[in-house]
């Protein structure tokens, strides 16, 4: 017999090569078999047999497939979230738009997040703003399914509605009225940016790329917000570490003032736009 604790040190000797965070995507994934958390594997499971599914687990992350795609789950702002192939994986960076959009708006009634995927900003945010209520636009149906199922699990369907919407299609907006606050992380990797093999062979493209320079849907966006904002509205967009000029350019041609907030490793990540 080996135990889940050999099996989790002769994993991350496996995967070392593909991953920088080997002994955790291990342990993670060593957590998902036995349906429990990573604290709580460490410290009641280690000494239990290995579960008979874990080579396989681990043979797929060897393909570079993400751990979130293979457990199903990725926590963003300290909620659960439901992850599939169709959703980007919500990162810890945009954590930071969360952060903003709550200290600038910590009194929204109606929140709007474009491009949701997940639903991880916009139930992030209403998780934490007690009445608002909020909008999430995809044009992925697949991905809009992920949205309602994690607004359901969070106990937030009553305030979260996932709409069908493509902001290159004239009329996408129509009927959705005006709100306090607006989230968005669109698309902005540039078409030959080196991705890693687990970004580029795994996530979904449409969620990732936006021509040659990345900017092509705030080119797009940026002219559409002013009519979507009520009047003391701020839009918070997630930007590439280096688009922040390029990306306030077009805010001031449309007319907004922006701020910058940058995060955790320092880096130039949300605009703040009002
Ligand atoms: N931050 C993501 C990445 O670098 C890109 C997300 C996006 O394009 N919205 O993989």
């Amino acid at each position: 017999m080996i135990t889940a604790g050999e099996a989790i040190r002769a994993a991350a000797e496996r995967l070392a090569g593909i991953s920088d965070t080997a002994r955790l995507d291990a342990e993670l994934l060593m957590a998902h078999l036995f349906g429990v958390s990573r604290s709580e594997l460490l410290l009641r499971h280690l000494r239990a047999p290995a579960p008979p599914g874990f080579a396989a687990l681990i043979e797929r992350r060897a393909t570079c497939e993400p751990v979130a795609y293979i457990t199903g789950v990725q926590e963003f702002y300290g909620l659960p979230l439901i992850v599939s192939p169709a959703t980007l994986i919500p990162r810890g960076d945009s954590e930071t738009l969360v952060e903003a959009a709550l200290k600038c708006k910590p009194d929204a009634l109606r929140v709007l997040d474009l491009g949701t995927g997940s639903g991880a900003l916009l139930l992030a945010v209403l998780a934490h703003l007690g009445k608002a209520q909020g909008i999430g636009i995809d044009r992925s149906e697949a991905a809009l399914e992920i949205a309602r199922a994690n607004a359901a699990g969070l106990g937030l369907r009553p305030q979260a509605q996932f709409l069908a919407g493509d902001w290159h299609a004239a009329g996408w907006s129509d009927g959705l009225g005006t709100f306090d606050l607006v989230l968005c992380n669109p698309p902005y990797v540039e078409a030959d940016a080196a991705l890693d093999a687990q970004v580029r062979d795994f996530e979904p493209h449409s969620a990732l790329f936006a021509g040659p320079d990345g900017l092509d849907d705030y080119r797009v966006l940026i002219p559409q917000l002013r009519a979507l904002m009520n009047q003391a509205a701020v839009a918070v967009l997630e930007i590439g570490a280096n688009q922040a000029d390029a990306v306030s350019a077009l805010a001031a041609a449309a007319g907004f003032a922006t701020r910058l907030h940058r995060d955790l490793a320092g880096r130039a990540r949300a605009l703040v736009l009002g």
